[in-house]
């Protein structure tokens, strides 16, 4: 294939536009934004389900406070009436009074025992209803955090985005200036030879693979017309010669 030195040299402009976009492409992967949402939306999702259990804890020791609230009211009732009663005087029999006196007294210590409990259970209240806002607080930190790695996530985005929307006017302006036979060469090469298709001749040293050239392969490149496209003989690439190829 045969190509001016000005085409060859602006197949590199080409090859620095597609590393450009692959540059471009590794860092819209692997930003460190997308890392920390990984690891936010884990911590958040902990967070949530801490909020769920606690909160749970909390509905379940306020069902036992109620419960326990209706026994007391139940018991001050049933003691109140037999109160009433004795108050009356309507209980004629002795033996009648003394268990309505006896059941008063259990009453009085069933309540003590009820009202003991509850308050017990108010004091469990008092530390979960504090766990549940500590878990609340946490959650709410963990879902402003995301959402600021989300936005700082697009903002890098954007940019990345516009940088490679550029690249790509370039490119394509690259593309119609260029030999569509050259063009297709390097693209199946650029597909071949993980993203770089052609790559300048610099020292003697091919800049695709980094190797020195020597012997015959140096002296064919060496007797090889300027316009003949020529090839890397260790990886394949088009190389391409310029002032600085030391031949
Ligand atoms: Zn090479």
């Amino acid at each position: 294939m045969k190509a001016t030195q000005d085409v060859q040299l602006r197949l590199l402009d080409l090859q620095a536009t597609d590393t450009t976009r692959a540059q471009l492409a590794h860092r819209r992967a692997t930003l460190p934004a997308l890392a920390e949402l990984d690891r936010l939306s884990i911590q958040t999702d902990e967070a949530a389900a801490a909020v769920a259990q606690v909160s749970t804890k909390l509905d379940e020791l306020d069902q036992h406070i109620r419960a326990l609230e209706r026994e007391v009211d139940s018991v001050r009732t049933r003691a109140r009436r037999d109160q009433e009663r004795m108050d009356a005087g309507t209980v004629s029999s002795a033996k009648e009074l003394s268990s309505m006196q006896h059941e008063v007294q259990t009453l009085a210590s069933k309540q003590r025992d009820l009202e003991d409990r509850e308050l017990e259970l108010m004091e469990q209240r008092e530390a979960v209803d504090a766990e549940v806002s500590a878990a609340s607080r946490q959650l709410d930190q963990l879902t402003r955090a995301h959402a600021l790695t989300v936005e700082r996530r697009d903002t890098s985005y954007v940019e990345i985005d516009a940088d490679d929307a550029a690249a790509l006017v370039l490119r394509d302006q690259l593309v119609a200036q260029l030999p569509a036979e050259l063009v297709a060469k390097y693209e199946q090469l650029r597909v071949r030879n993980a993203g770089v298709g052609a790559a300048a001749l610099r020292a003697r040293r091919c800049q695709g693979c980094q190797l020195e050239l020597f012997g015959t392969a140096l002296a064919q490149l060496r007797s090889a017309p300027e316009e003949e496209v020529v090839y890397c003989e260790e990886c394949g690439r088009i190389l391409v010669r310029t002032a600085q190829s030391g031949l």
